[in-house]
């Protein structure tokens, strides 16, 4: 997504350790004429594919998932990040190793809507070494539903987890692939 990249490269701020900073439109203030077309493309990406349920983990990837479920016409589902890792049976649970924040989480969602028989599109601000995603994959397995894909607004390739998502068989589309920050210099993968 042309536009996508154009953001990044006019407002994004590489900082120390890997991580982009896109605070000015995407996780902190939302531009929400751009989160529409965010959900409009990936709506475009994901047409045809049966898919009856988006699902997210808060906080950072809402947003996007939200436009992207309102442009499909499916319902928008978010895991919950949990304290502690004791949960009830009323959930299903998956531990994810945060990247940003170099701890592990928990994160879970209720057995009540995520059902056998989705088609779920997984969808995320972020793509790094996968930790996210495969913990939302997860999810999904456990619920018995099925894994449609996964959308994602900035994937690094430079960390390895999109390719190894699709290496598994995962459709992973991504708004803009970044190959390298290096020196603080953004290049796109073409
Ligand atoms: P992964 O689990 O793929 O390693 O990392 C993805 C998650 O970490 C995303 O949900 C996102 O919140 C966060 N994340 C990873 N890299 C970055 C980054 O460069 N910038 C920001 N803002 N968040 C990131």
């Amino acid at each position: 997504m042309r536009e996508m990249e154009e953001k990044i490269r006019a407002e994004g701020e590489v900082l120390p350790g890997g991580i982009l900073k896109v605070g000015s439109f995407l996780n902190q203030q939302i531009d929400t004429d751009f989160l529409h077309a965010m959900g409009q493309e990936i709506a475009r990406l994901y047409a045809g594919c049966g898919v009856t349920r988006v699902l997210t983990i808060e906080a950072s990837g809402i947003a996007i998932a939200a436009a992207a479920a309102m442009e499909l016409g499916v319902p928008m589902l978010f895991a919950k990040k949990h304290k502690t890792s004791n949960v009830d049976g009323a959930v299903y649970a998956t531990v994810v190793h945060s990247f940003t924040h170099g701890t592990d989480y928990t994160v879970v969602v209720s057995r009540d809507y995520l059902l056998p028989g989705d088609r779920v599109l997984l969808v995320d601000d972020f793509l790094a070494n996968g930790a996210a995603l495969r913990g939302l994959v997860d999810l999904v397995r456990q619920a018995g539903a099925n894994v449609a894909g996964a959308a994602i607004a900035i994937e690094k390739a430079f960390q390895g987890g999109g390719d190894a998502l699709r290496a598994d068989g995962i459709r992973v589309e991504s708004l803009a692939v970044i190959e390298s920050m290096e020196g603080g210099t953004i290049t796109f993968r073409r």
